[in-house]
Protein backbone atom coordinates (compact mmCIF):
# COMPACT_ATOMS: atom_id res chain seq x y z
CA UNK A 1 0.00 0.00 0.00
CA UNK A 2 3.28 2.20 0.94
CA UNK A 3 3.89 2.31 -3.31
CA UNK A 4 0.66 4.17 -3.81
CA UNK A 5 2.12 7.11 -1.81
CA UNK A 6 3.94 9.08 -4.69
CA UNK A 7 7.51 10.25 -3.86
CA UNK A 8 8.21 13.96 -2.87
CA UNK A 9 9.88 15.17 -5.88
CA UNK A 10 13.78 16.33 -4.67
CA UNK A 11 13.73 20.29 -4.27
CA UNK A 12 10.41 21.31 -4.30
CA UNK A 13 9.93 23.90 -2.01
CA UNK A 14 7.02 26.08 -3.54
CA UNK A 15 5.12 26.46 -0.61
CA UNK A 16 2.01 25.85 -2.46
CA UNK A 17 2.70 23.03 -3.85
CA UNK A 18 0.37 19.97 -2.25
CA UNK A 19 2.34 16.73 -1.72
CA UNK A 20 -0.10 13.57 -2.28
CA UNK A 21 -0.32 11.31 1.07
CA UNK A 22 -2.19 7.95 1.41
CA UNK A 23 -5.35 7.82 4.33
CA UNK A 24 -3.85 5.25 6.25
CA UNK A 25 -7.03 4.77 9.13
CA UNK A 26 -10.24 6.88 10.00
CA UNK A 27 -11.64 7.28 12.98
CA UNK A 28 -15.05 8.55 13.83
CA UNK A 29 -14.65 10.61 17.21
CA UNK A 30 -18.38 11.56 17.24
CA UNK A 31 -21.42 12.18 14.39
CA UNK A 32 -19.53 14.49 12.60
CA UNK A 33 -15.96 14.64 13.72
CA UNK A 34 -13.37 12.13 12.72
CA UNK A 35 -9.60 11.42 12.57
CA UNK A 36 -7.78 11.02 9.59
CA UNK A 37 -4.43 9.12 10.29
CA UNK A 38 -2.23 9.91 7.12
CA UNK A 39 0.59 7.87 5.78
CA UNK A 40 3.59 10.41 4.95
CA UNK A 41 5.46 8.03 2.97
CA UNK A 42 8.91 9.28 1.85
CA UNK A 43 7.78 12.98 3.27
CA UNK A 44 7.88 11.78 6.94
CA UNK A 45 11.66 12.08 6.64
CA UNK A 46 12.08 15.72 5.68
CA UNK A 47 8.51 16.61 7.58
CA UNK A 48 8.80 18.72 10.88
CA UNK A 49 6.05 19.93 12.68
CA UNK A 50 5.33 22.25 16.16
CA UNK A 51 2.50 21.57 18.48
CA UNK A 52 -0.22 24.08 17.23
CA UNK A 53 0.73 24.05 13.69
CA UNK A 54 -1.43 23.57 10.59
CA UNK A 55 -1.40 21.86 7.02
CA UNK A 56 -3.57 22.76 4.08
CA UNK A 57 -5.10 19.12 3.43
CA UNK A 58 -6.29 19.02 -0.39
CA UNK A 59 -9.20 17.34 -1.98
CA UNK A 60 -8.14 16.67 -5.48
CA UNK A 61 -10.95 18.70 -7.48
CA UNK A 62 -12.97 20.32 -4.76
CA UNK A 63 -10.71 22.11 -3.06
CA UNK A 64 -8.34 22.97 0.61
CA UNK A 65 -9.01 23.40 4.43
CA UNK A 66 -6.64 24.88 6.97
CA UNK A 67 -6.60 21.13 9.49
CA UNK A 68 -4.02 21.76 12.73
CA UNK A 69 -2.11 18.32 13.21
CA UNK A 70 -3.47 16.58 16.57
CA UNK A 71 -0.43 13.73 16.41
CA UNK A 72 2.79 13.46 18.11
CA UNK A 73 5.02 15.79 16.80
CA UNK A 74 7.74 13.18 17.16
CA UNK A 75 6.18 10.24 14.94
CA UNK A 76 5.89 12.05 11.82
CA UNK A 77 5.75 8.75 9.00
CA UNK A 78 1.65 9.07 10.29
CA UNK A 79 0.29 12.74 10.77
CA UNK A 80 -3.19 13.01 12.49
CA UNK A 81 -5.94 15.85 11.26
CA UNK A 82 -9.17 15.58 13.25
CA UNK A 83 -11.73 17.23 11.22
CA UNK A 84 -15.08 18.34 11.47
CA UNK A 85 -17.55 18.30 8.88
CA UNK A 86 -18.97 21.42 8.10
CA UNK A 87 -18.81 22.63 4.72
CA UNK A 88 -17.40 21.63 1.39
CA UNK A 89 -13.85 20.31 1.58
CA UNK A 90 -14.32 18.70 5.19
CA UNK A 91 -17.54 16.63 4.26
CA UNK A 92 -15.65 15.56 0.99
CA UNK A 93 -13.17 14.41 3.44
CA UNK A 94 -15.96 12.62 5.49
CA UNK A 95 -16.57 10.31 2.46
CA UNK A 96 -13.19 9.30 1.52
CA UNK A 97 -12.02 5.70 2.70
CA UNK A 98 -8.76 4.02 3.97
CA UNK A 99 -6.52 4.05 0.96
CA UNK A 100 -7.35 6.87 -1.10
CA UNK A 101 -5.21 9.54 -1.53
CA UNK A 102 -5.31 13.63 -0.41
CA UNK A 103 -3.05 16.29 -0.74
CA UNK A 104 -1.22 17.97 1.80
CA UNK A 105 1.36 21.17 2.41
CA UNK A 106 2.88 22.71 5.47
CA UNK A 107 3.10 23.18 7.84
CA UNK A 108 2.52 26.42 8.40
CA UNK A 109 1.83 28.77 11.24
CA UNK A 110 3.02 29.72 14.81
CA UNK A 111 3.03 27.06 17.89
CA UNK A 112 2.41 26.62 21.59
CA UNK A 113 5.75 27.95 23.01
CA UNK A 114 6.06 24.95 25.27
CA UNK A 115 9.28 25.96 26.29
CA UNK A 116 7.96 29.07 28.15
CA UNK A 117 6.30 26.17 30.41
CA UNK A 118 9.92 24.84 31.52
CA UNK A 119 9.84 24.65 35.30
CA UNK A 120 6.38 25.69 35.49
CA UNK A 121 2.78 24.57 35.99
CA UNK A 122 1.03 23.54 32.84
CA UNK A 123 -2.70 24.58 32.26
CA UNK A 124 -4.41 23.44 28.67
CA UNK A 125 -8.02 25.15 28.27
CA UNK A 126 -9.98 23.69 25.34
CA UNK A 127 -13.64 23.35 23.77
CA UNK A 128 -15.25 21.15 21.34
CA UNK A 129 -12.66 20.69 18.49
CA UNK A 130 -10.33 23.09 19.76
CA UNK A 131 -8.70 20.01 22.48
CA UNK A 132 -7.27 18.99 18.22
CA UNK A 133 -4.21 21.18 17.81
CA UNK A 134 -3.77 21.27 21.73
CA UNK A 135 -3.36 17.22 21.54
CA UNK A 136 0.46 17.43 20.42
CA UNK A 137 1.22 19.76 23.41
CA UNK A 138 0.09 16.98 25.91
CA UNK A 139 2.07 13.81 23.96
CA UNK A 140 5.34 16.43 23.83
CA UNK A 141 4.83 17.26 27.63
CA UNK A 142 4.49 13.41 28.63
CA UNK A 143 7.74 12.35 27.03
CA UNK A 144 9.46 15.15 28.70
CA UNK A 145 7.17 14.87 32.10
CA UNK A 146 10.06 15.55 34.54
CA UNK A 147 10.69 18.98 33.08
CA UNK A 148 7.00 20.55 34.29
CA UNK A 149 5.32 20.53 37.33
CA UNK A 150 1.60 20.19 37.45
CA UNK A 151 0.16 19.75 33.75
CA UNK A 152 -3.27 19.88 34.06
CA UNK A 153 -6.09 19.48 31.11
CA UNK A 154 -9.30 21.41 30.67
CA UNK A 155 -12.07 20.11 28.30
CA UNK A 156 -15.20 20.92 27.96
CA UNK A 157 -18.10 19.45 25.03
CA UNK A 158 -21.61 19.48 24.18
CA UNK A 159 -22.09 15.89 25.48
CA UNK A 160 -20.36 12.84 26.46
CA UNK A 161 -20.68 11.65 22.77
CA UNK A 162 -19.47 14.53 21.87
CA UNK A 163 -15.90 14.30 23.74
CA UNK A 164 -13.02 13.70 21.48
CA UNK A 165 -9.73 11.17 22.31
CA UNK A 166 -12.21 9.63 25.06
CA UNK A 167 -9.66 6.08 25.76
CA UNK A 168 -7.02 8.75 25.64
CA UNK A 169 -8.11 11.35 28.35
CA UNK A 170 -8.39 8.62 30.64
CA UNK A 171 -4.93 7.54 29.46
CA UNK A 172 -3.60 10.88 30.25
CA UNK A 173 -4.98 10.94 33.79
CA UNK A 174 -4.21 7.39 34.87
CA UNK A 175 -0.46 6.72 32.98
CA UNK A 176 1.32 10.38 32.38
CA UNK A 177 -0.20 12.14 36.01
CA UNK A 178 -1.78 14.74 34.19
CA UNK A 179 -4.69 16.16 35.98
CA UNK A 180 -7.61 15.51 33.52
CA UNK A 181 -11.12 17.71 34.05
CA UNK A 182 -13.96 17.14 32.02
CA UNK A 183 -16.99 18.55 31.56
CA UNK A 184 -20.19 18.03 29.20
CA UNK A 185 -23.33 20.48 28.88
CA UNK A 186 -25.73 17.93 29.01
CA UNK A 187 -25.03 14.78 30.24
CA UNK A 188 -26.84 11.52 29.23
CA UNK A 189 -27.57 8.91 32.04
CA UNK A 190 -24.21 7.23 31.89
CA UNK A 191 -21.97 10.19 32.69
CA UNK A 192 -20.85 10.77 36.47
CA UNK A 193 -18.38 13.36 35.25
CA UNK A 194 -18.99 17.64 35.66
CA UNK A 195 -21.68 19.47 34.07
CA UNK A 196 -21.23 22.88 32.85
CA UNK A 197 -19.18 25.35 30.67
CA UNK A 198 -15.44 24.59 31.15
CA UNK A 199 -14.71 27.18 33.13
CA UNK A 200 -16.37 26.52 35.99
CA UNK A 201 -13.66 23.54 36.22
CA UNK A 202 -11.55 26.66 37.15
CA UNK A 203 -13.36 25.80 40.94
CA UNK A 204 -11.59 22.22 40.88
CA UNK A 205 -7.80 23.20 40.54
CA UNK A 206 -6.09 25.38 42.55
CA UNK A 207 -3.87 27.51 40.09
CA UNK A 208 -0.58 29.04 41.35
CA UNK A 209 -1.09 32.22 38.91
CA UNK A 210 1.96 33.48 38.60
CA UNK A 211 4.06 29.73 38.12
CA UNK A 212 1.64 28.95 35.20
CA UNK A 213 1.49 28.86 31.81
CA UNK A 214 -2.37 28.66 29.66
CA UNK A 215 -2.73 27.68 26.34
CA UNK A 216 -6.34 28.40 25.04
CA UNK A 217 -8.29 26.68 22.21
CA UNK A 218 -11.81 26.40 21.67
CA UNK A 219 -14.78 28.62 20.31
CA UNK A 220 -14.31 32.71 20.33
CA UNK A 221 -17.25 33.05 23.04
CA UNK A 222 -15.36 30.24 25.43
CA UNK A 223 -12.01 31.64 24.71
CA UNK A 224 -13.03 35.03 25.89
CA UNK A 225 -15.18 33.71 29.57
CA UNK A 226 -11.33 31.71 29.83
CA UNK A 227 -9.53 35.20 29.73
CA UNK A 228 -11.69 36.44 31.95
CA UNK A 229 -11.25 33.98 34.40
CA UNK A 230 -7.50 33.89 34.42
CA UNK A 231 -7.75 37.26 34.70
CA UNK A 232 -9.62 36.83 37.63
CA UNK A 233 -7.32 34.25 39.10
CA UNK A 234 -4.05 36.45 38.75
CA UNK A 235 -2.76 34.84 36.09
CA UNK A 236 -0.10 37.10 34.00
CA UNK A 237 -1.38 37.78 30.46
CA UNK A 238 2.09 37.38 28.83
CA UNK A 239 1.54 33.60 30.44
CA UNK A 240 -1.55 32.95 28.52
CA UNK A 241 -1.76 31.76 24.80
CA UNK A 242 -4.56 31.24 22.31
CA UNK A 243 -5.34 29.64 19.03
CA UNK A 244 -7.36 31.81 16.55
CA UNK A 245 -9.30 30.67 13.45
CA UNK A 246 -10.28 32.86 10.37
CA UNK A 247 -11.49 31.93 6.65
CA UNK A 248 -7.76 30.53 5.49
CA UNK A 249 -7.60 29.88 1.41
CA UNK A 250 -3.21 30.38 0.75
CA UNK A 251 -2.13 29.47 4.07
CA UNK A 252 1.75 31.89 2.99
CA UNK A 253 0.18 35.67 3.59
CA UNK A 254 -0.95 36.44 0.12
CA UNK A 255 -4.37 36.32 0.19
CA UNK A 256 -5.50 38.11 3.03
CA UNK A 257 -8.44 35.82 3.84
CA UNK A 258 -7.26 34.95 7.12
CA UNK A 259 -6.50 38.86 8.67
CA UNK A 260 -7.24 39.51 11.80
CA UNK A 261 -7.12 42.70 12.90
CA UNK A 262 -3.38 43.99 11.95
CA UNK A 263 -2.26 40.44 11.64
CA UNK A 264 -2.37 37.43 8.71
CA UNK A 265 -3.53 34.39 10.85
CA UNK A 266 -1.72 31.96 8.78
CA UNK A 267 2.02 34.04 9.84
CA UNK A 268 1.71 35.41 12.74
CA UNK A 269 -0.85 32.93 14.39
CA UNK A 270 -2.59 30.91 14.87
CA UNK A 271 -1.27 30.67 18.20
CA UNK A 272 -0.51 34.34 19.83
CA UNK A 273 -0.11 35.09 22.97
CA UNK A 274 -2.77 37.10 25.05
CA UNK A 275 -1.33 40.93 25.05
CA UNK A 276 -1.09 40.64 21.31
CA UNK A 277 -4.78 40.23 20.43
CA UNK A 278 -6.96 40.86 23.38
CA UNK A 279 -7.91 44.64 21.72
CA UNK A 280 -8.80 42.55 18.98
CA UNK A 281 -10.99 40.05 20.92
CA UNK A 282 -13.05 42.77 22.25
CA UNK A 283 -14.14 44.09 19.17
CA UNK A 284 -16.62 42.38 17.46
CA UNK A 285 -17.00 40.88 13.67
CA UNK A 286 -13.37 41.51 13.56
C1 LIG B 1 -5.32 27.66 11.63
C2 LIG B 1 -6.57 26.87 11.47
C3 LIG B 1 -6.64 25.59 11.97
C4 LIG B 1 -7.81 24.84 11.82
N1 LIG B 1 -7.86 23.58 12.33
C5 LIG B 1 -8.97 22.83 12.14
C6 LIG B 1 -9.02 21.49 12.62
O1 LIG B 1 -8.07 20.97 13.21
N2 LIG B 1 -10.14 20.78 12.38
C7 LIG B 1 -11.23 21.33 11.73
O2 LIG B 1 -12.24 20.63 11.55
N3 LIG B 1 -11.23 22.61 11.30
C8 LIG B 1 -10.11 23.36 11.47
N4 LIG B 1 -10.09 24.65 11.01
C9 LIG B 1 -11.30 25.21 10.40
C10 LIG B 1 -11.42 24.78 8.93
O3 LIG B 1 -10.31 25.24 8.19
C11 LIG B 1 -12.70 25.40 8.35
O4 LIG B 1 -13.82 24.89 9.03
C12 LIG B 1 -12.79 25.16 6.83
O5 LIG B 1 -13.35 26.28 6.22
C13 LIG B 1 -13.65 23.99 6.49
O6 LIG B 1 -13.73 23.91 5.07
P1 LIG B 1 -15.06 23.50 4.31
O7 LIG B 1 -14.80 23.66 2.86
O8 LIG B 1 -15.49 22.17 4.80
O9 LIG B 1 -16.10 24.53 4.84
P2 LIG B 1 -16.60 25.85 4.03
O10 LIG B 1 -17.50 25.37 2.93
O11 LIG B 1 -15.42 26.72 3.69
O12 LIG B 1 -17.38 26.63 5.16
C14 LIG B 1 -18.43 26.10 5.92
C15 LIG B 1 -18.96 27.19 6.85
O13 LIG B 1 -17.99 27.51 7.84
C16 LIG B 1 -17.60 28.89 7.77
N5 LIG B 1 -16.17 28.92 8.03
C17 LIG B 1 -15.20 28.52 7.20
N6 LIG B 1 -14.00 28.60 7.79
C18 LIG B 1 -14.23 29.08 9.04
C19 LIG B 1 -13.40 29.38 10.14
N7 LIG B 1 -12.09 29.18 10.09
N8 LIG B 1 -13.97 29.84 11.27
C20 LIG B 1 -15.28 30.01 11.32
N9 LIG B 1 -16.13 29.74 10.33
C21 LIG B 1 -15.62 29.28 9.19
C22 LIG B 1 -17.96 29.35 6.40
O14 LIG B 1 -18.19 30.75 6.38
C23 LIG B 1 -19.23 28.53 6.16
O15 LIG B 1 -20.32 29.09 6.81
C24 LIG B 1 -8.94 25.41 11.17
C25 LIG B 1 -8.87 26.72 10.67
C26 LIG B 1 -7.70 27.44 10.82
C27 LIG B 1 -7.65 28.83 10.29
Amino acid sequence: MNNVVAPVPHGVTDPMVSHPVLIRRIIWENDDTFTLTLDMGDWAGPFRFKPGQFNMVYVFGVGEAAISISSDPHKTNLLDHTIHRVGTVTTALAQKKRGDVIGLRGPYGSSWPIDAATGKDVCIVSGGIGLAPLRPVVYSLARQRDLYKRIIVLYGGRSPLDLLYRVELEKWANENGIETLVTVDRGDTSWKGHIGVVTGLFNYIKLDARETVVFVCGPEIMMRYTVDELGRRGVPPDQVFLSMERNMKCAVGFCGHCQFGPTFICKEGPVYPLPKIRPLMERKEL
